[in-house]
């Protein structure tokens, strides 16, 4: 039977958790990897509603853009928004697992769908943004210890360099160290100088890994008090980031440009600042709310910041610029992915001879109503 997790490795190879900012909380908010999902159920928000048309679709899991469990949660209460969200999900025995900034960043993510849409030949990512932090975890443990932890770190998703995985380094030495009074040392006695052979063990990861690789490397080694380290790389520019910038195969008005998005997206608004005639041949786009990338938008040389949740500051500044505005709204700049996704997950999971049906929400609404 197909499993929430056949899922979330889908999702994880899709949109690498590395790709997500440090603020976000993405993958399984609610549920249990080992619980069985025949049928998956991908919408863009998890609210009350979704759940309720997952349930009804008959899924075990639904798979987010936007975050169940955003802030931390200090109260279930199931008269607030959340709490209702997850109470519901807990009765209708349905899992939750969100990908966001991680799905904005990745290659064929939210962006490339939204730039394929309207028509807009990607040549980069907006921002330029850092790549990855990477860390490295060094751990010292008697040598029949050595096996047995990089086994169970094989489990998790540490060990990447590349288009390789399960990477690892050990070398041998020489370990001393003086166990304490009321310790219960594994070689040695308290008080007395101890020289072992020991084994370093060097892990290249990334952040999110660290919490379950540190677990795993605990519950698998025999020291009573396990030496470790974990410290930053350099970082690498990354080829990812989120935003996109890219060319249309023809120079446009920015009035027909806007013209030709509201009929790609089959948009009943969109708003535009910035003369209605300028030519435009480049763009650039930013799924979801895009004011923060408008200084990414302005330093780049494209003619357009196709993007939602612009304010009138920002319309202000783009048009003083003589440069274009399309804000084609939150919803819709990310709304695009929901099927695209489900048929993603469905390819992938055939691939793999997983038995499961996965369902886009094509009925979700706008939380806003255009009059
Ligand atoms: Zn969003």
């Amino acid at each position: 039977m197909p499993t929430v997790a056949d899922i979330i490795h889908i999702m994880d190879q899709m949109a690498p958790r590395r790709l997500a900012e440090e603020w976000d909380n993405i993958g399984l908010h609610y549920g249990d990897p080992d619980w069985t999902a025949s049928t998956v159920f991908v919408s863009l928000d998890p609210t009350i509603k979704a759940i309720e048309a997952a349930a009804s679709a008959g899924a075990g899991m639904l798979v987010t853009h936007h975050p169940l469990i955003f802030k931390p949660v200090k109260h279930i209460h199931t008269k607030s928004p959340v709490g209702a969200a997850i109470d519901l999900a807990a009765r209708k025995r349905i899992a939750v697992f969100c990908a966001h900034t991680n799905l904005d960043a990745a290659a064929g993510g939210i962006n490339d769908v939204l730039a394929e849409k309207i028509g807009l030949n990607v040549t980069g990512p907006l921002s330029s943004a850092p790549g990855v932090r990477r860390y490295n975890l060094v751990v010292f443990a008697p040598p029949d210890d050595a096996e047995r932890i990089l086994e169970a770190i094989s489990g998790t998703s540490a060990g990447i360099i590349g288009n390789y995985r399960g990477c690892s380094f050990q070398s041998r030495g020489i370990g001393r160290f003086i166990p304490g009074r009321g310790s219960n040392p594994y070689v040695g006695s308290p008080d007395q100088p101890a020289q072992v052979d020991e084994i370093r063990i060097e892990i290249p990861l990334y952040l999110n890994d660290i919490d379950d690789v540190v677990k795993q490397i605990k519950a698998n080694h025999s020291y009573e008090t396990v030496a470790y380290d974990i410290y930053p790389l350099y970082t690498e520019k990354s080829g990812t980031g989120i935003g996109r910038i890219g060319e249309f195969s023809k120079e446009r008005s920015l009035l027909q440009v806007a013209e030709d998005i509201k009929e790609a997206l089959s948009l009943k608004i969109v708003k535009i600042a910035g003369p209605p005639e300028i030519p435009v041949k480049t763009a650039a786009v930013c799924s979801g709310g895009g004011s923060s990338m408008v200084g990414d938008f302005l330093a780049s040389s494209t003619d357009v910041y196709v993007s939602g949740d612009l304010n009138h500051h920002v319309a202000l500044d783009i048009a003083a610029h003589n440069r274009g505005l399309i804000d084609i709204g939150h919803f819709a700049s990310e709304q695009v992915v929901v099927p695209v996704l489900a048929s993603r997950i469905q390819e992938e999971a055939n691939k793999k001879s997983i038995d499961v049906k996965v369902i886009p929400w094509r009925d979700e609404p706008d939380p806003f109503v255009h009059m």
